[in-house]
């Protein structure tokens, strides 16, 4: 058993409770991303970027085995797929649930069960993919889950485009902060994921996460705890500014930064007539991105060095 999740404090001293006010009330106006589209999601989706109204929508869930070491250990990654996302990522690798709906609308009490079940399997965490644009949502339905027993961290598994505003309403919340930093660049954001502030909004959001968690703490197991765990995909022609991005970790947040260099990326969705999106990063490509990271003296994920031997063979 590891340390106590975060937000049991909070569901005690009734903090929690207000939090979810303050999430539920801001869904009126909403601004709980960094597109503040100010549409009222209570009338309806009409005009969300995230294209989610009141309730939150849910893909799938179940214990995931394909996470990060830290977030697997034995029992599993305890995983939420939230439907619908507030990005636009071209080469979006689950586009059928982030920008083609496929799930089910959930109430909160839903949500709660959903949580409790993969408790009861063993699971080791509770991780909210995809969470940003349903942070009010998720927050309703943990405390009627903390109040019925839910006891385990939860990982906010983030494409990393979070207002700072929301953020605070989930501190002391999350444990695990698990963000993408997918460029460095504005004008990349803006064509591969249509937000032109993606870069300056997700660099502050991981400088808050930070300072909220820290540096990724694992138990004797090595199953985490409590801290950040930087994702960072490698996209051909260097397009996701792997340079930029940790540097940025090493000077800004912490050299002891535990980051995941993904290998993973391969063209699917709208990028079949978006070069160089429409080929997987070459070898070089991919080993580049990793010794950057190395010489940065980042805390690389333990599968890297297994994966880049595996990956093109
Ligand atoms: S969560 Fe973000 S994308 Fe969705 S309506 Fe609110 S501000 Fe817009």
């Amino acid at each position: 058993m590891g340390v106590e999740a975060a937000y049991l404090g909070l569901v005690r001293s009734g903090e929690l409770k207000r939090r979810v006010a303050a999430a539920c009330a801001r869904l009126e106006a909403c601004d709980l991303c960094g597109r503040e589209c100010g549409v009222n999601r209570r009338e309806s989706s009409a005009g969300a970027g995230c294209r989610t109204g009141e309730r939150a929508v849910v893909s799938s869930y179940g214990p995931h085995f394909g996470e990060e070491e830290p977030l697997v250990g034995s029992g599993g990654s305890g995983t939420i797929f939230f439907t619908w996302c507030n990005l636009r990522c071209q080469f979006c690798q689950n586009y059928n649930i982030s920008q083609e709906g496929d799930g089910d609308e959930v109430e909160p009490e839903e949500l709660a069960r959903m949580m409790l079940t993969l408790q009861a399997q063993g699971c080791h965490n509770i991780n909210l993919v995809s969470p940003s644009h349903v942070v009010a949502q998720i927050l309703a339905g943990l405390l009627i889950a903390a109040e019925a027993g839910l006891r385990l961290p939860l990982v906010y598994n983030t494409g990393g485009y979070d207002s700072l505003k929301t953020l605070a309403l989930l501190d002391g919340v999350v444990d695990i902060y698990m963000p993408d930093m997918k460029y460095a660049d504005a004008g990349v954001g803006q064509r591969l994921s249509k937000v032109g502030d993606y870069a300056a909004i997700n660099q502050a959001a991981v400088k808050e996460m930070h300072r909220q968690v820290g540096d990724l703490a694992v138990d004797a197991q090595g199953v985490a705890q409590r801290g950040l765990l930087v994702r960072h995909l490698v996209l051909p022609e260097g397009l996701a500014g792997t340079d930029q991005v940790v540097r940025f970790l090493r000077d800004e947040i912490s050299p002891n930064t535990y980051i995941n260099v993904m290998a993973q990326y391969r063209p699917c969705y709208r990028t079949y007539d978006l070069p160089p999106l429409d080929r997987r990063p070459t070898a070089s490509e991919y080993a580049k991105a990793v010794r950057l990271a190395e010489e940065a003296g980042l805390r690389l994920d333990e599968r890297l060095e297994r994966r880049s031997r595996l990956v093109w063979i």
